[in-house]
């Protein structure tokens, strides 16, 4: 038997206050948010190309972000944000994002509801 006590209140899952959004035909390949993320979030995307010829930032662990916005701070064409979870999604839905948005997490989830049906 275990001498550790379990915790009365398990603990909550971890929500995200926000969501992460790219907009891919601003990124410029400078790889400095995929240098500085801390949790190793973001990525090259080199199988696409956007408008201006770079091959744009995308995620490739969207799970491990932490809302920690240095990739926002860092980013010095403003392409890479932390957006309102709620307005976000609105938006989504609504299918009234500019060209080249992505919202990963959304993305994800979309995926994820296409496989299980
Ligand atoms: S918010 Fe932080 S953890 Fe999330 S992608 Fe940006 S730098 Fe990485
Ligand atoms: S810092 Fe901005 S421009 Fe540079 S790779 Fe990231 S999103 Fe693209």
């Amino acid at each position: 038997m275990s001498a550790i006590r379990k915790p009365i209140t398990p603990r909550p899952p971890r929500t995200r206050q926000k969501v992460l959004v790219i907009l891919q035909e601003q990124c410029k390949q400078c790889s400095l948010c995929v240098e500085f993320c801390p949790k190793n979030v973001l990525c090259i995307d080199t199988a696409k190309y956007n408008r201006k010829g770079y091959h744009p930032v995308t995620a490739c662990d969207i799970d491990s972000c932490v809302n920690c916005e240095f990739c926002e701070r860092i980013c010095p064409d403003m392409a890479i944000f932390l957006a309102d979870r709620e307005e976000a999604l609105k938006a989504y839905e609504a299918g009234a994002l500019q060209e080249g948005t992505l919202i990963p997490e959304f993305e994800a989830a979309k995926k994820a509801q296409e496989v299980e049906q």
